[in-house]
C-alpha cells in the first residue's frame, strides 16, 4: 500500500513533462514575464496557459518570468522568509531554492524561459532588450522580444541612500549569493579571530557583527547569529565565544515598526536577555572597510569597528524600473516604484502590468503582498480571455486581505501580530515559534521543498549547525 501511495505521489508531482504540453499557439497571446520571484511565480502558478503563451525571462543574479514568456536572471525561485537562516547554515541555500522548470512543466502549455536580464522596456513598439546573463555566452548574447501583454515583477534594489562604501564592504540579504557571502565572512571572521597571536583588539573587531537595519530582516538575521552563537559557536570555539558581540542599528526610535507596541518591547527585551545591543535613532553616516561611523540621537558621532557587515534597510527601484518610468510619458510619478492602479496596471503604458515589490502601492513590499496580486492577476487575464469570446466577465479591483506579519527573533521565540477574528491579537513566545516554522512550511510552493526545510531543521538539532566555510 505504502508503495503504491507513493509512486501514486510520484507520478502527480512528475506530472506533466514538456512532451505532453501544448506548444506555443501563435493564435493567441503572448504574455511576456519579467521575473521569477514572490510576484511572478503565483502568476504563473494561476495563470491558465490554454488561453495564452508565456515567455518568462530573469537574470543568471536575478531571475524574471514572462507570461507566455517568462524572462529572469536566476532560474529558480527563492523562498526568502527562510534565508536568514541559511546564513548561520540552519537551512542550506538549496533547500529554499526551487528550480523554474519544476513549476512550468505543470502548465498545461509549454512556458518558453529565459535565463537573462531584461535590459529595457519599449512601451512604443512593445518588445523588451534581454541579455544573457551567464558566464558562458553562446553565439547570440542579446536580444528583443515581442509581447502582447508584459507582466513586470522584477522586484526591488537595496536601498543604499547612496552612501559611498556600502556595497563594496557590506552585505545585502536579499539573494542566494548574499546569504553564501554572509556565511563565508562569518566563518572567516571567526577563524582569523582564532589565529596565532591575533591582537586583542584586531580580536574583538573581527568577532562584532553589525546589523544596520531593524525591520524583519535585520531582527530576524540578528535573531539566526544569535542562536548560532550559543548553539554552536560556544561549543566549538569556546575560547572566542565571549567575544562575540552583535549590534543592531536602526535609525528609527524602535525596532519591527510594523508591528505593536507590545510585540516591539518583548522583542527589544529579547535582544536585551540575549546581549544583542540595539542602537535605535541612530544614523550610519560613513561606511569604511572595518569600521563605520554613526550619528547617536544626542548628536554624538562614535566609531563602530565590525568584522561582519549586514545592510538590510529597504528597498529602492531597480535600475530597469527607474529606466522604464523615465520612457512612459505621463503619470510615473513615484521615486518609489512604478504606479499602478487598482487593476495591476502600469499607469501611462498600454498593456503592461506590474506587481510585488517593483509596484508602488499603499501595501508593505512583503511576499505576501505580490502573491496576491499575482493571483489577481491571473485572475485578470482569465477575465480577458473570456471577454474575447463573448462573455461577460468584470472582474473587481483588488483587495488585499493581510494575514498577519510574523518574525523570528531568536531563544525559539517569534512574534506574530495577527488580524483574527474582529481584533488584532499579538502573540510572542515559544508557541509562536512552532507557529511561525508551520506556517513558513505550508507557505513553501512546493513538496519537495517542505521535505529538505524539514531535514535541515531536524539535522541541526541533531547535528548542530555545520561551521564549515
Ligand atoms: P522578488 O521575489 O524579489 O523577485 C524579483 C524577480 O525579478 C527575481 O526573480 C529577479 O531575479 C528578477 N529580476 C530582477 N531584475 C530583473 C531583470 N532586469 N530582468 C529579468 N528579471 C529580473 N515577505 C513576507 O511577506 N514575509 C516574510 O517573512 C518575508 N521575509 C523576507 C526575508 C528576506 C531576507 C527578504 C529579502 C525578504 C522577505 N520578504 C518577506 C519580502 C519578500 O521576499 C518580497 O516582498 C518579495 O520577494 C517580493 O516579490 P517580487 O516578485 O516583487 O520580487
Ligand atoms: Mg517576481
Ligand atoms: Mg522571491
Ligand atoms: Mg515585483
Amino acid at each position: 500500500t505504502i508503495g503504491a501511495i507513493g509512486y501514486a505521489a510520484y507520478d502527480i508531482y512528475n506530472k506533466r513533462h514538456p512532451f505532453e504540453q501544448k506548444s506555443f499557439d501563435p493564435t493567441k497571446r503572448t504574455i511576456v514575464l519579467l521575473g521569477t520571484g514572490w510576484g511572478a511565480i503565483s502568476f504563473l502558478k494561476k495563470l491558465n496557459t490554454d488561453d495564452y503563451n508565456v515567455v518568462g525571462i530573469n537574470v543568471k543574479r536575478f531571475l524574471s518570468v514572462l507570461a507566455d514568456v517568462v524572462i529572469s536572471p536566476r532560474n529558480y525561485f527563492l523562498f526568502t522568509p527562510l534565508l536568514p537562516s541559511c546564513t548561520v547554515g540552519t537551512i542550506e541555500l538549496r533547500s529554499i531554492m526551487e528550480p523554474i522548470r519544476f513549476i512550468t512543466r505543470h502548465k498545461s502549455r509549454n512556458v518558453k524561459f529565459f535565463e537573462s536580464e531584461c535590459t529595457d522596456i519599449d512601451p512604443e513598439s512593445k518588445t523588451i532588450s534581454i541579455t544573457d546573463v551567464s558566464d558562458i555566452k553562446g553565439a547570440v548574447s542579446n536580444s528583443t522580444i515581442p509581447y502582447d501583454y508584459l507582466v513586470v515583477a522584477i522586484g526591488a534594489d537595496n536601498q543604499t541612500f547612496g552612501m559611498a562604501g556600502v556595497r563594496e564592504y557590506a552585505c545585502f540579504l536579499k539573494e542566494i549569493w548574499d546569504a553564501q557571502k554572509i556565511r563565508t565572512r562569518l566563518m572567516d571572521c571567526v577563524e582569523s579571530a582564532g589565529f596565532a597571536s591575533q591582537p586583542p583588539e584586531e580580536v574583538n573587531r573581527l568577532l562584532h557583527m553589525v546589523v544596520v537595519g531593524g525591520g524583519p530582516t535585520g531582527v530576524e538575521y540578528a535573531a539566526e547569529l544569535h542562536d548560532f552563537l550559543k548553539d554552536d559557536l560556544e561549543l566549538w570555539y569556546p575560547e572566542l565565544a565571549d567575544k562575540l558581540k552583535i549590534t543592531l542599528v536602526e535609525a528609527l526610535p524602535n525596532v519591527l515598526p510594523m508591528f505593536s507596541s507590545q510585540l516591539i518591547q518583548y522583542t527589544e527585551r529579547t535582544f536585551k536577555q540575549n546581549k544583542i545591543e540595539v542602537m535605535t535613532k541612530t544614523m550610519v553616516k560613513e561606511v569604511a572597510d572595518k569600521e563605520i561611523k554613526v550619528l547617536k540621537a544626542n548628536n554624538e558621532m562614535v566609531t563602530i569597528p565590525y568584522g561582519l557587515l549586514v545592510w538590510a534597510t529597504g528597498n529602492c527601484p531597480r535600475p530597469l524600473a527607474r529606466k522604464l518610468m523615465a520612457r512612459i510619458k505621463e503619470g510615473q510619478t513615484s521615486p518609489r516604484g512604478l504606479l499602478i492602479d487598482d487593476y495591476m496596471r502600469v499607469v501611462g503604458a498600454q498593456d503592461m502590468y506590474a506587481i510585488g515589490d517593483c509596484a508602488f502601492s499603499r501595501y508593505a513590499p512583503t511576499a505576501q503582498v505580490a502573491t496576491q496580486q499575482g493571483k489577481y492577476l491571473a485572475n485578470i487575464f482569465e477575465s480577458l480571455a473570456r471577454i474575447e469570446e463573448g462573455q461577460n466577465k468584470k472582474i473587481a479591483p483588488f483587495e488585499y486581505t493581510h494575514q498577519g506579519s510574523l518574525a523570528y527573533i531568536g531563544s525559539d521565540k517569534a512574534v506574530a501580530d495577527l488580524p483574527f477574528l474582529n481584533g488584532n491579537v499579538s502573540v510572542g513566545g515559544v508557541a509562536t515559534y512552532v507557529f511561525w516554522r508551520s506556517v513558513y512550511i505550508s507557505y513553501m510552493f512546493s513538496f519537495r521543498n517542505k521535505f529538505l526545510v524539514l531535514g535541515d531543521w531536524t539535522k541541526s538539532k541533531v547535528f548542530g549547525r555545520d561551521v564549515s566555510r
